[in-house]
């Protein structure tokens, strides 16, 4: 039988059932037919984790038994993406991708060229999309680490946090080529701030933040990439050179 991995939201405790949600429990005991008895892994985002036996309260409401409680250690490399905000669906997807590729943090950043420009929206149906998306692809990579997604804000008013290394990927001349960044450092650690702009790129103004910033302008080869192909690009790069 397939291993499934769960979301619970509260604190996993050893020995002290948990009552799923609705539609995990409807997904668990309706669409994949795991029954009382069965094993799955619960898993709280914030690295506790714990294989756990089923029950099935009444039918409907699945109830989780917790062995013992493993604490996985937070990753020494915590990539934090500003992506600047594309449109529709595209947002979807790499937050999905970014994940799955361990991802800590994700700030949609208010672009003059991305989606809605510089206006403040407030979208709690999106947020809560998007933070389902995450739990989602956090079960299928077993990554027991669920991103942070932060309110989608202009660059200037995102708070950085120091020490942190910062590259953006950009498409100016004066950009240097991934390798050169990455040989710089033995094995990259701790906060590492990750900048891809909008479909429409950076504006001259969020250039000129993000050199203020300390942001080094990396290069991702001689082709224009679309901005979740980008982010991939990077996050990967950074990941590897993690080790
Ligand atoms: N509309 C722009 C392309 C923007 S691509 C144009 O046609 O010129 C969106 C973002 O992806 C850019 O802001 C940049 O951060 C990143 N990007 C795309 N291709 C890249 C490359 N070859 N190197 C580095 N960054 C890249």
């Amino acid at each position: 039988m397939a291993h499934f991995y769960v979301y619970a939201t509260n604190d996993i405790r050893e020995g002290q059932p948990l009552q799923l949600d609705p539609s995990t429990s409807h997904h668990l005991l309706r669409v994949l037919r795991v029954g009382a008895g069965d094993r799955v892994t619960l898993f709280d985002g914030r690295g506790a984790r714990s294989d756990c036996t089923l029950r099935s309260a009444d039918g409907r409401r699945a109830e989780a038994i917790p062995g013992p409680v493993e604490h996985v250690p937070p990753p020494t490399l915590r990539p934090r993406l500003l992506q600047g905000l594309p449109k529709g669906a595209a947002m979807d997807e790499l937050l999905r991708r970014a994940t799955e590729l361990g991802i800590w943090e994700i700030c949609p950043v208010l672009c003059r060229y991305g989606d809605g420009g510089l206006r403040p929206t407030k979208s709690p149906s999106r947020e809560a999309r998007w933070r389902a998306i995450a739990t989602a692809s956090c079960r299928q990579s077993r990554n027991p680490f669920l991103p942070a997604i932060c309110r989608p804000l202009p660059l200037e008013e995102i708070p950085l946090r120091s020490p942190s290394l910062r590259i953006v990927a950009s498409l100016e001349a004066n950009a240097s080529p991934w390798r050169e960044v990455a040989g710089r450092f033995s094995v990259l650690t701790g906060d590492v701030y990750l900048a891809v702009g909008p479909e429409g790129d950076f504006a001259p103004e969020e250039q000129r933040w993000l050199r203020r910033n300390d942001f080094l302008p990396v290069s991702l080869g001689p082709r224009i990439l679309t901005a979740e192909t980008a982010a991939m690009v990077l996050l990967a790069a950074v990941q590897l050179a993690g080790g």
